[in-house]
């Protein structure tokens, strides 16, 4: 069976957006669904969307909601509740009609579901029981945020939410001081300020970083610049909306000589060698062995 629904009330002669019913294999779909812009959702995810025969959703009212806007039918679908409090649950029942053969769509409250969102374990387990499992790709503020950061896109960790109490942050931050490659974390509007004061004293204060807030939405908005100014820039500051923090890899001693040759030679002026090498460590993010062995050369050389 083929429906095309035209949605978005276009007028007449300008560009439709379709949606079709059709005979899905059967399986796990996971579907991607808008950060923001609710027109970010693919042609493909709504086909399955309005074809699977089981609906899942984090939370079902933002579902029905999306498909309201697109004009995608429920038509008498079971559509039910998989969260964090209810996958153990709900689990055996969408296990259950994948092994009646049907067709299972998934979608999270916004964006791609497994990105810092319940998922996992309901693919891990279809997979063990045999199941196909599909993703219908689309928006993650991971790679929005990536995508206009301009920070090198080349290699990145996604490091998720950071430990919501300081002394945690701090520890779990030192972990990724040498990681090369962007770091990008997903923090709360409430703890944003803290967690770029945080950054910048664990990470280093010169270390280039950009703030994602809002992507796709009214008040986009996006801030870039070291982590001190960063952190200066936000202080004391009632932040809302959403928000990615993204943080460039750090700097390799061979990649950055001089400026650390620089940063060094400014120092031992008046610190002594060890001194000199502790200060500019912490303010480039680099091993502390590293910078002292160049300021002890350094210190020869005078
Ligand atoms: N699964 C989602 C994805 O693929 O991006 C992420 C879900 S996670 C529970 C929600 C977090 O994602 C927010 O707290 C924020 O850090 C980030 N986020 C989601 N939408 C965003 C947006 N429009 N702009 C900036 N960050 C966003």
């Amino acid at each position: 069976m083929t429906e095309t629904t035209q949605t978005g009330g276009a007028a007449p002669g300008a560009a439709t957006v379709a949606h079709s019913v059709v005979r899905l294999p059967p399986g796990l779909y996971f579907v991607a669904t808008p950060i923001g812009a609710a027109r970010d959702i693919t042609l493909r995810g709504l086909d399955i969307l309005a074809s699977a025969e089981v609906l899942a959703a984090e939370d079902t009212r933002t579902l029905r909601h999306l498909l309201d806007i697109h004009g995608v039918a429920l038509s008498g679908r079971p559509l039910l509740a998989y969260h964090e409090h209810s996958g153990a649950a709900v689990r055996p029942r969408l296990l259950g009609a994948l092994a009646e053969g049907k067709s299972v769509a998934y979608a999270s409250e916004a964006g791609t579901p497994l990105v810092a969102d319940p998922g996992f374990q309901l693919g891990r387990a279809a997979i063990e029981a045999g199941f196909s499992v599909f993703a219908a790709p689309g928006p993650s503020a991971v790679l929005a945020a990536l995508t206009v950061s301009g920070l090198p896109s080349d290699r990145f960790l996604f490091a998720g939410f950071p430990p919501a109490t300081r002394a945690a942050r701090k520890t779990w931050l030192r972990e990724m001081k040498t990681v090369q490659a962007t770091l990008i974390f997903y923090e709360s509007p409430k703890r944003v300020g803290q967690m770029l004061i945080d950054l910048a004293e664990t990470l280093g204060q010169e270390r280039r970083a950009a703030v994602a807030r809002e992507l796709t939405k009214r008040f986009e908005e996006v801030r870039r610049g070291t982590l001190a100014e960063l952190a200066a820039g936000f202080a004391g500051q009632a932040v809302k909306g959403e928000i990615v923090v993204l943080v460039d890899r750090a700097a390799t001693i061979r990649a950055g000589a001089e400026e650390v040759e620089a940063a060094l030679r400014e120092r031992l002026v008046h610190l002594r060698v060890r001194e000199a090498a502790a200060e500019v460590a912490e303010a480039l993010g680099l091993p502390r062995r590293e910078v002292y062995q160049m300021a002890l050369r350094l210190e020869g050389e005078r």
